[in-house]
């Protein structure tokens, strides 16, 4: 029921934090249990917010605040930067209430455009205040519009980092139909040096923040997971997309298309399923890090009737587990990325509950969120810490969720760029 709460007094938060014409930034005081900056927790410990900025953090004593500050109070609770999403689609919605091919195919732009100002929203309010979202899935450039209409307050939701329409190889990618039909695709199809090197810079231009290639995809025989791009046309895209001053992230579940990409320049593989040892290091000494999107791996098995914690791990869960275990193992830095979408935006933090029962703990988990995240996308100067100077992207949850990771859902207050949204 917290969000009907929400929703009924969110237009007075907001117009609370207006900035009034003529005065000066308003001070709001947060005074938690603990804080957790991003990378270590302190008890006592307070927050100082002018504006859309952290200007003091430590010691409540130590805060030289004006008599006039706006106090929120929040007992028993542990204030940490507002989480950073690494793999969503907010474009997409669960694949159990329709499956990925008819969203592609029949559902309209505009209704695909309406669910996504709801799953922004509800994205936002679960305490997400950064999405990396790879990739529309045949809607386009809509990522772009729905960024745009976040900046202007026209709806609710997280920042967004885009992608667009992301980029796949002729004959590849889905769906597929007759081979005589020409089906719609959910990416962007180019081959080969003139087309890649235009389609890269299409989507730079149309406003991806990141470009989104696809180096492999389960168009093997048997419908098997092999390389699509070579490695050549992987450096070209990196070189393209580097030269406007993009990074470059890699769908790779083989370990042939890891190696490829990795060699290429990209800074972070999604899923990893089948990587290997040597995959693995490759990643490890390139710094190159993994979204594992263990949560999107458990939904689609549970759509197709697993019941998790009666049943036996199905095949695809227990290679995720392993490769997960083996990629810590070897070092390779961790994204917190869930391919959030193909289940429920706003249920994010299945995918750290998961990063923990497959064996990381509470605190490195909490810390990928935050300034792991941050620091992968290169925006850690920007936000991903509670410190001096940093905006104000921070959320407040009951509980210590350094020692128990579940405590992020007990999300009772969220703050973005100085802006409240949730509020005890
Ligand atoms: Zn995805």
């Amino acid at each position: 029921m917290r969000w009907h709460k929400t929703l009924s007094t969110l237009p007075m938060l907001i117009a609370l934090s207006l900035p009034v014409p003529g005065s000066a930034q308003r001070e709001i005081l947060l005074v938690p249990e603990r804080v957790f900056d991003g990378s270590e927790t302190h008890d006592g410990w307070a927050v100082l917010v002018r504006g859309a900025r952290i200007v003091a953090v430590g010691r409540v004593t130590s805060i030289t605040a004006p008599v006039t500050v706006d106090t929120v109070a929040l007992p028993g609770t542990t204030l940490l930067p507002g989480l950073i999403e690494g793999h969503s689609h907010l474009l997409l919605h669960p694949y159990n209430e329709t499956p990925w091919t008819d969203q592609v195919l029949i559902e309209s732009l505009a209704e695909r455009i309406a669910r996504a100002t709801v799953h922004a929203r509800n994205t936002l309010l679960a305490g997400i205040t950064t999405v990396r979202d790879l990739g529309t899935e045949g809607a386009g450039y809509a990522d772009v519009g729905l960024k745009r209409s976040i900046e202007l307050d026209i709806i609710l939701g997280p920042r967004m980092i885009v992608t667009t329409r992301a980029i796949v190889a002729t004959g590849s990618y889905s769906p597929k139909g007759a081979p005589e039909h020409h089906l719609p695709k959910g990416a962007e199809v180019a081959d080969g040096y003139d087309e890649l090197i235009r389609v890269t810079r299409d989507q730079i231009g149309r406003g991806a923040d990141w470009v989104k290639v696809y180096a492999d995809y389960r168009w093997g025989p048997g419908g098997t997971a092999q390389p699509t791009f070579t490695r050549a046309e992987l450096e070209l895209v990196v070189e393209v997309a580097a030269s406007s001053g993009r990074s470059v992230v890699a769908h790779a579940a083989t370990a042939e298309g890891i190696e490829r990409s990795v060699l290429a320049g990209v800074r972070t593989i999604e899923h990893g399923d089948g990587a290997d040892e040597e995959a693995l290091a490759l990643m490890a000494s390139h710094g190159v890090a993994l979204c594992p999107t263990l949560a999107a791996v458990e939904a689609v098995s549970e759509y197709s009737g697993w019941r998790k914690g009666v049943d036996p791990d199905p095949q695809r869960v227990a290679q995720k587990k392993a490769s997960f275990r083996a990629a810590l193992a070897a070092g390779v830095p961790i994204c917190f990325g869930g391919d959030v979408g193909v289940y429920s935006h706003g249920e994010n933090v299945r995918e750290l509950e998961l990063m923990v029962e497959y064996g990381m703990s509470p605190l490195s988990a909490v810390r990928a969120a935050t300034s792991g995240n941050a620091a992968l996308f290169d925006l850690d100067h920007q936000f991903g810490s509670v410190a001096e100077g940093l905006l104000a992207d921070m959320i407040a949850v009951q509980g210590n969720p350094t020692q128990d990771i579940t405590a992020l859902r007990n999300v009772v207050f969220v703050m973005k760029g100085g802006v409240v949204y949730v509020e005890p």
